[in-house]
């Protein structure tokens, strides 16, 4: 089986979870002072939910509490052998019911609980966990720009509250062996909208580098993953690139993920159809993007006459789409970048130029997805997707 959010750990006696019943919520009696939530940009929200697990009495209480450093012993397992996996989600305000929304919940949910699987961290059950998000985010409310709000305008078209759920090995003694200790968090922090130019991506070199591997842990959300691609990172930023295009097999060159989204090409295939291309989830190597799917499946939906396409393909057969004008666009796709149009891929020291028909700014494809998504997310259509908290 592919390493999809649908593999959640198996186990044979109940699951041993947290329960939202039990969440108690102590308000901070300090908020940051502010008046419209969009000057906020970089900060960290009022409160965190917590809720800790040993191996001996299982989770505790969840809460939710004021904003605060975490205290962790030196030994902590966490900081020695990177038991740590997260998710990224946002949170939107309904543009017509001024509620709160949350996308597609259950599959972060599962990601978590898989993540958490492969670095030996303890499980839970999902809709607990999405219920405590779901107060979570009830709580931090006011960080959301508001329609009633006088200071209201259409820059808040784009506002969202990052959220960031996160569990952490916490036992605090040296010797590696399956942590004892757990804890899991959530906290949210204002991010500046993506308003980006289109991407310049550099094509790593897999003889020197590779993010993900075989039989490794790059289809988790782990921070294992992501600590050890900085360097190549700076390396691409000093040639003025915005992202590594990661690369697995120095023959093949295949390509896996653009920095930490996920990666598609539409290009026309040799008898003529368009199609979608992205890298499969098989070989371990790809993050089970809740944006990848959600593209997959709107296009699969919305766009029947398109080849939606799950396979290994090689930067190489990019450029010779380029040459062939076969190539119609690219773009990157996850939670924080949204949908980014690509402009250009440095192809062993090539720069090949990527279409973008919209105003040079994006690719047709990439603009019309990208406005489904908005839809949903922002409650302009009712969708099964959209998840009310409040
Ligand atoms: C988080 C992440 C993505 C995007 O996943 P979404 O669920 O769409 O946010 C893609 N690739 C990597 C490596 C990631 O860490």
């Amino acid at each position: 089986m592919p390493p999809s959010i649908e593999n959640t750990p198996s186990s044979d006696c109940p699951v041993q979870t947290f329960r939202a019943r039990d969440l108690t919520i102590t308000r901070s009696t300090n908020l940051k002072p502010f008046s419209d939530p969009r000057t906020m940009i970089g900060s960290s929200t009022d409160h965190m939910l917590k809720v800790s697990w040993s191996s001996s009495t299982g989770w505790g209480a969840p809460e939710i509490v004021p904003y605060a450093p975490i205290p962790l012993d030196p030994a902590a397992t966490v900081l020695h052998y990177a038991n740590e996996c997260f998710e990224g989600m946002k949170a939107y305000r309904n543009k017509n019911t001024g509620k709160i929304q949350v996308f597609r919940p259950d599959l972060n949910a599962k990601r978590l609980n898989m993540s958490a699987d492969r670095i030996a961290l303890p499980s839970f059950d999902n809709d607990e966990f999405i219920t405590l998000l779901r107060a979570y985010v009830v709580v931090e409310e006011r960080w959301l720009a508001w329609s009633g709000n006088a200071a209201f305008t259409e820059a808040d078209e784009s506002d969202f509250l990052y959220l960031r759920p996160m569990m952490i090995g916490t036992t605090p003694r040296l010797g590696l062996a399956k942590p004892n200790d757990a804890m899991l968090l959530i906290i949210a922090c204002k991010f500046p909208s993506w308003h980006s130019r289109p991407l310049r991506l550099l094509a790593s070199s897999p003889a020197e580098t590779v993010r993900a591997w075989p039989g490794g842990f790059g289809f988790a959300k782990v921070g294992a993953n992501y600590g050890p691609t900085l360097q190549y990172q700076n390396h691409a930023a000093s040639l003025g690139y915005d992202q590594v295009l990661w690369l697995f097999d120095a023959d093949k060159r295949y390509v896996t993920e653009a920095g930490g989204a996920n990666f598609f090409v539409v290009w026309r295939t040799d008898d003529g159809d368009v199609e979608l291309v992205t890298a499969p989830l098989e070989a371990k190597t790809v993050l089970d993007g809740v944006t990848r799917r959600s593209v997959i499946e709107l296009v699969r939906e919305r766009m029947p006459d398109i080849r939606v396409t799950e396979r290994q393909f090689s930067v190489d057969e990019i450029a010779a789409a380029v040459d062939s004008q076969k190539i119609i666009e690219a773009f990157a796709c996850g939670t924080a970048f949204f949908i980014a149009p690509v402009g250009e891929i440095g192809i062993t020291g090539r720069d090949v130029k990527i279409p973008l028909k919209v105003e040079g700014k994006s690719g047709v494809y990439a603009r019309t997805i990208k406005r489904w998504l908005e839809e949903i997310f922002y409650g302009e259509i009712d969708h099964a997707w959209g998840v009310t908290v409040n």
